[in-house]
């Protein structure tokens, strides 16, 4: 196994668990690993300290072991993905009744820094966003299968625009097992079809669950307004909470015919919602001040840390469009999804649009991402939903 020396000092980060080691870190490397080689990293006092994934970036390795003794192999992956699967069904998302979407792995949350794997009812939708995951995807398609049993049918593995571009791996979508075009999956009772040929991220917003679900408690008689609906998931919710009305508005086309489908599929012929095709500032300017139930969820203002500024004024001022046009006694639902922008730094983007439009704002909930979405303790960083449930006088 090629081996990656440390820079003096540079373990520290290791030492507490931390999985990342940044290109910075690195002193030298024994031998010269491809992009996806599992490495073992030593200190400079060459002293083991992990081993991961390499990659050329920022991020040089993604660590998926603190011990020496523990072989990257089949049993490796299939030991893994029995912890996350034990874990979703001790929580009660998996074998639930009534839920059969949610989220198997989380990445890092999972200590396993660069997979995401989502399930949809029987199929699983696997997305590498490392190329170590992306080499190792037919090992871990086949523990997936040994772990989830006859639970699943079918893997799909869908990572041609969440890998590194420059690595040039010629990753391909498609399914790896099975083949079901049944893509129909359950959400508390409630049905969606899923794109995972062609949606974005896995097909579906799994990360939004719990936060659609307390939505539906406040939506009875409102006028909801669902900013940035994509599949329409707020307002399918909205609809069983029995809501006055409720209109959905995206800029995608797509995501509109979506949103009409999945409201046709478990609402058929309700007359109380419609859908637009249409940009948020420019609904949000030309629409009255009917609704009194909004929901802001946009996609990642900031991709990256350099883009912190430009994605702060964004969110002030979609948000402060909505404080002047909510009526009084209104709820405002407002997410932030960029990794970059912090709690902190996101609700002091909403309080300062809040005074710009000289409303009175109360904090009902805040709000984060669902338990099946961990973060590990060790990366905090991993914590990238956040959600304000506002009261607006
Ligand atoms: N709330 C959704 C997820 C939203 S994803 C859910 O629960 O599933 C963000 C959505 O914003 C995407 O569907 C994208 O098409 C849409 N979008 C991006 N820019 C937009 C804009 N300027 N105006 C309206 N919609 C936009």
């Amino acid at each position: 196994m090629y081996k990656v020396y440390l820079k003096p000092g540079k373990e520290e980060s290791l030492k507490r668990f931390h999985p990342w080691v940044f290109s910075g870190a690195i002193a030298r490397f024994d031998g010269e690993p491809e992009e996806g080689d599992v490495v073992e990293i030593l200190t400079a006092k060459k002293e083991f300290i992990a081993k991961g994934h390499f990659q050329i970036g920022s991020i040089a390795v993604r660590v998926l072991s603190f011990n020496e003794n523990e072989a990257i192999d089949e049993a490796f992956w299939k030991n893994k993905l029995q912890i996350a699967y034990n874990m979703r069904r001790a929580i009660g998302v998996a074998g639930n009744p009534t839920n059969n979407t949610y989220r198997l792995v989380h990445g890092e949350g999972d200590n396993l820094p660069g997979l995401v794997i989502d399930i949809y009812d029987r199929t699983a939708v696997m997305q590498a966003h490392s190329a170590g995951m992306h080499m190792d995807r037919m090992q871990i398609a086949q523990a997936l299968s040994e772990v989830m049993g006859d639970a699943i049918d079918n893997i799909y593995y869908k990572s041609e625009t969440t890998l590194p571009y420059k690595a040039d791996l010629g990753a391909e979508n498609g399914f790896t097992k099975g083949g079901s075009s049944n893509n129909i999956a359950t959400e508390y009772g409630l049905k969606f079809h899923i794109d995972w040929l062609k949606g974005q991220k896995t097909g579906f917003f799994v990360d939004q669950r719990e936060n659609r679900s307390l939505l539906e408690k406040y939506a009875h008689g409102r006028s909801v307004l669902n900013m940035f609906c994509y599949t329409g998931g707020f307002s399918v919710y909205a609809m069983r909470g029995n809501a006055k009305l409720v209109h959905s508005v995206d800029s995608s086309a797509k995501a509109i015919d979506l949103t009409n489908k999945n409201i046709e599929l478990n609402f058929p012929d309700d007359k109380r919602h419609e859908a637009y095709a249409e940009d948020a500032f420019k609904y949000l300017d030309r629409m009255g001040d009917q609704y009194d139930l909004i929901i802001l969820d946009p996609p990642a203002f900031a991709k990256h840390r350099d883009a912190l500024r430009n994605a702060l004024q964004g969110y002030r001022k979609l948000n402060v469009k909505a404080f002047e046009k909510i009526k009084p006694g209104g709820i405002l639902f407002t997410f932030s999804c960029s990794q970059a922008v912090s709690k902190e730094n996101f609700r002091t983007a909403v309080f300062t649009a809040a005074a710009m439009a000289g409303r009175s704002v109360r904090i009902l909930h805040q709000l984060t991402q669902p338990a099946d979405h961990p973060v590990s303790i060790y990366h905090p960083e991993g914590e990238y939903l956040k959600g304000l449930v506002l009261y607006v006088e």
